[in-house]
C-alpha cells in the first residue's frame, strides 16, 4: 500500500476500523513472545488476550478456570487514536518548561471541570463501540490534522500504549495480585506494615507498573535489538513511547481527581505513574540494550513527556479560547493539572512516600506467601 493510499485510508472513516484490526493483529503478534518469555515460567497457566466489542477505557483481567483472560476493549484503542489525533497537531519544538514548571492549571477547582463538546466524545461513556465510533467521527475526527507529519505515528503509538497496558495487566497476573487482593480485602495484617487498604490498592498498581514496564521494554528491545542493532528503530520507539505513555495516562486521568485524593483513596496521579515508568524503563534499557542506549532513551523519553504535557496544555488553552463558557476554567484534559507539579518538591515528596509504601507492601506480600 502506498503512502498516499494509507493516507486516504486514514482520513476516511475506515481508518478507525483498520486501526482496531491492526491493533488486534499487533497484539496477536506479541502473544507468542509474551507466553514464551513470561507466562509459562511465571504462572504455568494459559493467558488468553482478546480484543472485545467494549467501549471502555481500560483492560479487564479475569481468572478463567485454569487460566486467565485479558479483555482489551476496542474502545480503548479508539479513544487513544482519537486523543493522539487531538494532541499531535500540538507536537512542537517550543520550550515546554514554562508550562510544566508553573502551569496555570496548577490552581484549579473541581467545580470548574468542564469538557468542550468538540472533544467530549473521547471521554464520555458509551453503551457500544459503534456509538463511540460515531461520536468520535462527528467531533474529534473532523478536527484538522496535518497527516504528512504525523499520520504514520498514531497507529504505532496506539500499539505501544496498548502493549504498555497489556504488560501492566499481565504483571498483575504474574505477580500474584489476585491472591493479594483477598488479603487486602480482608485487611490482613496491613497495619503491621503501616499500610492502609487504600495504600495497598495503590501499591498493587505501582507494582504492576514497575514490573510491567520492565517487560514492556523487554519486548521493545526484542524488536529494536534484533541484530544488527537498528539505531533508527530504537530512536523511533523511544520517541513514540515517550509521548504515547503520558498520553495514555492523561486519557485515564481525565475523570479524576483532586490533587489530594490519592492521599486517602486508591488513585495514583499520572505524574507519579509516569515517574515510575520513566525510572523502570531507564533501568530496563540499561540492562537489556547495548551500552549508551540508556542515555539516548532517557533523553528521548523525557522529551516525549515534555512535549505531551505541552500538547495537553496547548490544546486545553486553544479549545478554551474557542468554546469555553465564561464561568468555567477550560478543562478538557484534567490530567495535566499535574504537569505543573511534575518537577517540584511536592511531587517528589509524594513520590518518595509512595515508593516507600511499595517497599513495605512487598515486605507484607512476603509474609503472605511464606
Ligand atoms: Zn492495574
Amino acid at each position: 500500500m502506498t503512502k498516499a493510499a494509507k493516507l486516504k485510508d486514514f482520513l476516511s472513516g475506515s481508518f478507525i476500523e483498520t486501526s482496531v484490526e491492526r491493533v488486534l493483529s499487533a497484539t496477536g503478534a506479541i502473544l507468542p513472545i509474551v507466553f514464551e518469555t513470561f507466562q509459562s515460567s511465571a504462572t504455568g497457566k494459559r493467558v488468553d488476550i482478546r480484543l472485545e466489542e467494549l467501549p471502555g477505557f481500560g483492560m479487564n483481567v479475569f481468572s478463567d478456570g485454569d487460566g486467565w483472560l485479558v479483555l482489551v476493549p476496542k474502545g480503548m484503542a479508539l479513544r487513544l487514536t482519537a486523543l493522539l489525533r487531538l494532541l499531535l497537531p500540538y507536537y512542537t519544538d517550543a520550550e515546554a518548561s514554562p508550562y510544566y514548571l508553573n502551569s496555570p492549571l496548577d490552581e484549579f477547582n473541581e467545580e470548574m471541570f468542564w469538557t468542550p463538546p468538540s472533544v467530549a466524545a473521547i471521554f464520555e461513556d458509551y453503551d457500544s463501540v459503534e456509538q463511540l465510533r460515531r461520536g468520535l467521527e462527528r467531533t474529534v475526527f473532523t478536527r484538522p490534522l496535518d497527516p504528512a507529519n504525523y499520520w504514520c505515528d498514531i497507529e504505532g503509538m496506539v500499539n505501544i500504549a496498548i502493549l504498555y497496558v497489556l504488560m501492566h495487566e499481565i504483571a498483575h497476573i504474574t505477580n500474584g495480585h489476585f491472591a493479594l487482593r483477598e488479603g487486602i480485602e480482608r485487611n490482613f495484617a496491613l497495619s503491621d506494615f503501616n499500610l492502609s487498604q487504600d495504600d495497598a490498592w495503590r501499591c498493587l498498581e505501582l507494582d504492576a507498573d514497575q514490573s510491567g514496564t520492565w517487560n514492556f521494554v523487554f519486548l521493545l528491545a526484542l524488536e529494536a535489538v534484533t541484530p544488527p542493532f537498528d539505531d533508527k528503530a530504537f530512536t523511533r520507539l523511544a520517541m513514540r513511547a515517550g509521548f504515547a505513555v503520558p498520553a495514555l495516562l492523561g486519557l485515564w486521568d481525565h475523570r479524576k481527581k483532586t490533587v489530594g485524593a490519592f492521599k486517602k483513596e486508591r488513585y495514583l496521579p499520572p505524574t507519579i505513574r509516569h515517574r515510575v515508568f520513566a525510572e523502570a524503563a531507564s533501568l530496563a534499557v540499561a540492562k537489556l540494550m547495548p551500552a549508551d542506549h540508556q542515555r539516548v532513551w532517557d533523553a528521548l523519553e523525557l522529551d516525549g513527556w515534555k512535549r505531551c504535557v505541552l500538547a495537553f496544555h496547548a490544546v486545553t488553552f486553544d479549545l478554551g479560547t474557542q468554546d469555553q463558557p465564561k464561568e468555567k476554567l477550560l478543562w478538557p484534559l484534567g490530567s495535566l493539572v499535574y504537569g505543573g507539579l511534575a518537577s517540584n518538591a511536592v511531587l517528589s515528596e509524594i513520590y518518595s512516600e509512595e515508593i516507600d509504601k511499595l517497599k513495605r507492601f512487598r515486605a507484607w506480600r512476603k509474609t503472605l506467601i511464606l
